[in-house]
């Protein structure tokens, strides 16, 4: 796997071995960032690298930011055309994941506190392997760590701090032998897994946790919110979940830019429905795939091309 060779970095594209923080640095100690997680998908035919939903990426991580009082100087405009320049620089011709961050830049450390902080941007890229085994099912378990409250850190912003949440929950499922973990809010709901939103299937209907059940507001989430209703014609409902409807549900799966979407087919040693990837995750991923390389025509708007040879012979209506 080739390694990133540049960042964004202080307002310009440098070699990423020159994009170096101090060890005072504020959001080292407090956690006090924000980040975003962003998929470029590799279109052979097209010879051309997609980026999806770029633009409502940048929108969350600003929300984020805006969360932590950061003031950045930057529109999701700016930041995707800052992404394109670096996805350039780098000629990537293959799946790639950006991670664009937001950190407090101040080195006199001063305590936690939002107001008065230096924010600085950064964003490098790299190509990602399968995040969890995504053809055989993977098989979750219920964490006994609770998910991060909207009280105590807003789950809805992607903030570097809340992360430890997540972190503490994989960790303990990882090495009890599952590949992820579930979190129940503080009413004992499920709100979503340590890195991904949460669906099931029951009685054929389709079902997910609500914005207000401390979640982050994923992208694959909306995404696959809207495929599901426009192309599997199914209903999707969004209301709070209790632990074991998801023992009883006929399939399940994971939602997420690094996982995409990922059957379920265990939690805590049950089996979901058969115990194989059911007709509707099968079905979803089939189309998520496409529509992300752009090979869907109603969904071309969800991705946005970095190389300009696509323009190629285009010549302007105008
Ligand atoms: N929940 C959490 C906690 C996450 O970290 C992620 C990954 N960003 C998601 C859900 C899925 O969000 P998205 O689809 O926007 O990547």
């Amino acid at each position: 796997m080739r390694l990133p060779s540049y960042a964004y970095f202080e307002g310009k594209i440098t070699p990423i071995d020159e994009a170096k923080i101090s060890v005072m640095t504020h959001a080292l100690h407090f956690g006090t960032g924000a980040f975003a997680g962003i998929r470029a998908y590799w279109n052979e035919d097209e010879d051309q690298l997609y980026l999806f939903r770029p633009l409502d990426h940048f929108e969350r991580f600003l929300n984020s930011a805006k969360l932590l009082c950061m003031e950045i100087d930057h529109t999701a405009e700016s930041l995707l055309g800052i992404t394109k320049n670096l996805l350039r620089t780098e000629c990537w011709r293959e799946n790639v994941y950006i991670r664009p961050l937001v950190y407090a830049a101040n080195t006199l450390l001063g305590g936690p506190r939002l107001y008065g902080l230096r924010a600085e941007v950064t964003i490098f890229s790299m190509p990602l392997a399968n995040y969890v085994p995504d053809e055989e099912g993977t098989h979750v378990t219920v964490s006994s760590w609770t998910r991060i409250d909207d009280n105590t850190i807003p789950a809805r912003g992607k903030v570097t701090g809340g992360y430890v949440n997540s972190a503490l929950a994989k960790n303990d499922a990882l090495r009890a032998g599952f590949d992820e973990a579930l979190l129940l809010n503080r009413h004992g709901h499920i709100s979503e897994g340590a890195g991904e939103n949460f669906f099931m299937v029951r009685d054929g209907l389709v079902v997910t946790p609500p914005t207000t059940d401390s979640i982050l507001e994923g992208i694959t989430r909306r995404t696959v919110i809207e495929l599901i209703r426009r192309e599997l014609g199914l209903e999707v409902v969004e209301r709070s979940v209790d632990r074991s409807e998801v023992y009883l549900a006929e399939e399940a799966f994971l939602t997420g830019t690094a996982v995409q979407v990922a059957a379920i087919t265990r939690v805590d040693h049950r089996t979901i429905g058969t115990g194989k990837m059911g007709p509707v995750v099968s079905r979803l991923r089939e189309l998520f795939f496409l529509a992300a390389q752009g090979r869907i025509e109603t969904y071309r708007s969800w991705v946005i091309p970095v190389y300009e040879h696509a323009l190629d012979g285009y010549e302007n209506p105008a």
